[in-house]
């Protein structure tokens, strides 16, 4: 198979290595002295960006390369298609849907309302529970989590109906950015997102990501992210999963940086000042 990115870059003799969808290279900006090679260059478009120093050309076009637009066209079309098939059916609302209105351990409700949460009374598997409709990246709900309202409730959260995948939550992010912070528990991310952290998505669980991490994170790449910023409980089995997910999320071409919480520290306890922290950090 013809593969024009490549056979440009041994064309001009760029040494290079292959990291997940992206060639890395040197960078090709003259004023970055670039010793660990950081370029990255999409296979398929050519697109490339230095995350060191912020550089960014198509490759086609720095080497002044007349390239036909349709087979990358077809291909970023195809990875489209690819998020669309990745779930399926939507789910009905379950009986005695009721908004929800209050805080929830210290959750706002105008966050809580923005993430769909509500409550019902009338259907058996779900009471006494604060739910959320999961939705994947074409708006469907797949799946509905529900947390029990007391912390000894059992099981503390519930998947209804149990047995499907769930999507990292949120799918969709605000637009224009181009990081996402990633944590295990969905009172993380709402914790972070009721402090203003708008890029914020949770995993429900470190497990469930390691087995389907392509399909999860592919929603992302089409929106643009690059950055992932991993950040999980600062416990041993936080961080031990932590060090497990990174290459796999690099695999799939982002940049992943692991943030490192003090000890016993998980990200639904941080308070509105440390979360300042965390966003100036991930959005520099
Ligand atoms: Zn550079």
């Amino acid at each position: 198979m013809s593969d024009p990115v490549l056979e440009l870059i041994q064309k001009n003799n760029l040494g290079y290595t292959v990291s997940g969808r992206d060639y890395l290279i040197s960078c090709l900006n003259p004023e970055h002295p670039d010793s660990n090679p950081s370029f990255r260059v999409d296979r398929v478009t050519g697109v490339a960006h230095c995350f060191a120093c912020g550089f960014k050309t198509n490759l086609f076009k720095y080497y002044g390369v007349f390239t036909n637009p349709v087979p990358m066209k077809i291909a970023a079309l195809k990875e489209k298609l690819a998020v669309l098939k990745t779930f399926g059916q939507e789910l009905e609302l379950p009986n005695g849907y009721t908004p929800w209105t209050k805080t929830f351990r210290g959750i706002s409700p105008k966050t809580l309302k923005h993430f769909g949460a509500f409550y019902t009374n009338k259907e058996e598997k779900l009471v006494d529970r604060i739910i959320f409709p999961i939705s994947d990246i074409t708006g469907k709900t797949q799946v509905y989590v529900g947390r029990h309202k007391l912390s000894n409730g059992n099981p503390r959260y519930l998947n209804y109906p149990s047995g499907v995948k769930t999507p990292l939550f949120p799918a969709h992010l605000p637009q224009g950015h181009k990081s996402v912070v990633l944590v295990e528990g969905l009172f993380d991310m709402l914790n972070l997102y009721d402090n203003g952290c708008e890029n914020v998505v949770c995993c429900f669980g470190t497990n469930t990501l390691q087995n389907d991490t392509k399909q999860k994170l592919l929603p992302f790449r089409a929106q643009g992210i690059t950055h992932v910023y991993i950040l999980f409980d600062g416990d041993e089995a936080g961080r031990k999963a932590a060090k497990l997910l990174k290459p796999l999320i690099e695999d799939e071409g982002f940049v992943v940086e692991v943030v490192d919480l003090p000890d016993d520290v998980d990200p639904g306890e941080l308070d509105a000042e440390d979360i300042r922290g965390i966003i100036e950090y991930t959005t520099k």
